[in-house]
């Protein structure tokens, strides 16, 4: 890969005898939309969570803008935007708060009116924080990652619990981000969504890799699949379940 801003060996994490990442590597190029892709309980956030330098690795490496952020966690703050499951803000905060707060973090913050309006919370500006709705709050987490201006964001289920109607303003966001030059990685168990958006995946499954490439490679490397849901099925024979060739796909 000519230009990687991520690259990951190796990389390993247990919780006391359970692994939940397992020996895992890739490489996300610049400017790509790069997905993580598998069931819960996969080890998807526990591997991006390494990567963001808010776990600590058993083992590999990890090379995200060219630093150790297991080893200088400070020094991609400024370049990294994650979205966090619980945003862990006060109930008493009101979404406009929260993102000036955040954005006084960093040198170079988005616009923060232009962040509300993407993310539809323009009517919800002086809300408080507990005020918001599920959606609500997930998309404020969402706005929290990128206005910072990262050159990598990294977001973590970022549709789930959404109505159809967020989770493709969500996506239109995500596209956004990229044509403004940021790499996004996406994590998420919704395969259409990675199918939609990423340029290229992992599929991990019990914490390894099963699977690696476009979206539409991996769908052409097994027979009769039509959608990455069926790639998945086909890659994971669960007992009781008809198996289906596969060609090429990594095991
Ligand atoms: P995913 O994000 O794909 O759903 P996780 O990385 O959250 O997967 O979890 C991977 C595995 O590790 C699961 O079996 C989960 O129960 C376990 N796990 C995750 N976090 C912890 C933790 N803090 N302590 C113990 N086990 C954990
Ligand atoms: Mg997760």
């Amino acid at each position: 890969m000519s230009n990687p801003i991520l690259e990951v060996h190796h990389l390993t994490k247990a919780y006391g005898r359970k692994v939940a990442v397992d020996d895992v590597s890739f490489s996300v190029a610049a400017g790509e939309i790069f997905g993580i892709l598998g069931p819960n309980g996969s080890g998807k956030s526990t591997a991006v969570e390494c990567v963001a330098g808010l776990r600590r690795a058993d083992g590999g490496e990890i090379r995200l803008l060219g630093i150790d952020p297991q080893a200088q966690p400070e020094l991609i703050r400024e370049h990294v935007g994650v979205q966090f499951q619980e945003a862990g803000l006060h109930d008493k905060i009101t979404v406009r708060e929260a993102l000036t707060l955040f954005a006084s973090f960093y040198e170079a913050p988005a616009d923060v009116e232009d962040l509300l309006s993407v993310l539809d919370l323009r009517d919800k500006r002086d809300a408080r924080y507990k005020s918001l709705s599920g959606g609500q709050k997930q998309r404020l987490s969402i706005a929290l990652a990128l206005v910072g201006n990262p050159q990598i964001a990294i977001l973590d289920e970022l549709s789930t619990g959404l109505d159809p109607q967020a989770r493709r303003t969500t996506w239109d966001v995500v596209r956004r981000e990229r044509e403004a030059g940021a790499t996004v990685l996406l994590v998420t168990h919704f395969m259409e969504e990675a199918e939609r958006l990423c340029d290229r995946v992992i599929i991990i499954d019990h914490g390894r890799i099963i699977a690696e490439g476009s979206p539409q490679d991996l769908i052409d490397s097994v027979d009769d699949a039509r959608s990455l849901e069926d790639v998945f099925v086909a890659l994971t024979p669960r007992p009781g379940t008809a198996s289906t060739t596969k060609k090429g796909a990594r095991r």
